[in-house]
């Protein structure tokens, strides 16, 4: 039956994201054991085998605590929230990181913006991720504009850069586990941000092309 059908797609869901999971955690446990097999039999070269170590730990830390927004109950902390104040936390949170990729970040609001029923730490770390992709996309010297204002009983938030874009073939990729562009990358934050937005009731569209930039819009509702 329909019922059946729907459930055994799920299975199936939960069974590739594990294996996603467990083949992305296991490459830096590989990685940890062989240092301690070598630590075991070579004492001298400890200091740099440890820097290695810690940075595969860092990567299966990263790993686990994106992977753990989605394991939260849905409306875990929701609170009203102003978000201006929200967004220039998030905006304060990368300036730092923004200035060493030389990427200027601008927040252009209409105000006063009506507050909104959120769990504050999950949307931060959505805008945290949109953000962080739009620093990554324009490393080197680019724009990321920041934009919200009104529309009906919605709020919306842009986030622009005029950095290298997504060539079409990726667009429908976003979104899935581990699809990564990147050396380092993870591929789970636009996977864990999706979930957040729909938990808030909102929606995310990515908007991009080559060359060009890409913006990130989300809607979410307004307390009425
Ligand atoms: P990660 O950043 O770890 O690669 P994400 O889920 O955040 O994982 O993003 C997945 C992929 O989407 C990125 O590797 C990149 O190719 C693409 N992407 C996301 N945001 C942008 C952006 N603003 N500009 C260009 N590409 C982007
Ligand atoms: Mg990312």
């Amino acid at each position: 039956t329909h019922e059946y059908f729907q459930n055994s797609e799920k299975l199936a869901l939960v069974g590739q994201l594990a294996a996603g999971i467990a083949h992305e955690i296991r490459n830096p446990l590989t990685s940890l054991k062989g240092f301690v097999q070598l630590m075991e039999k070579d004492g001298m070269r400890k200091q740099e085998y440890f820097s290695i170590m810690s940075s595969e730990l860092a990567r299966i830390e990263l790993i686990v605590s994106e992977l753990l927004v989605l394991a939260k109950p849905h409306a875990s902390a929701f609170e009203v929230h102003d978000l201006t104040n929200l967004i220039t936390h998030v905006v304060t949170l990368l300036e730092t990181e923004a200035i060493l990729q030389k990427v200027t970040i601008q927040v252009a609001l209409e105000s006063p913006l009506p507050k909104i029923h959120c769990d504050e730490n999950q949307l931060k770390q959505a805008f945290i991720n949109f953000l962080k992709n739009g620093i990554e996309a324009t490393s080197g010297g680019g724009e990321i504009v920041i934009r919200l204002w009104c529309e009906g009983d919605k709020v919306v938030i842009r986030f622009e850069d005029n950095g290298v874009g997504i060539p079409a073939e990726q667009l429908s990729r976003l979104g899935e586990a581990f699809f990564t562009t990147k050396e380092t990358g993870t591929g789970l934050g636009l996977m864990v941000s999706r979930r957040i937005i729909e938990n808030h009731r909102g929606t995310l569209q990515l908007m991009s092309t080559p060359g060009i930039g890409t913006t990130v819009e989300v809607c979410l509702p307004v307390i009425s």
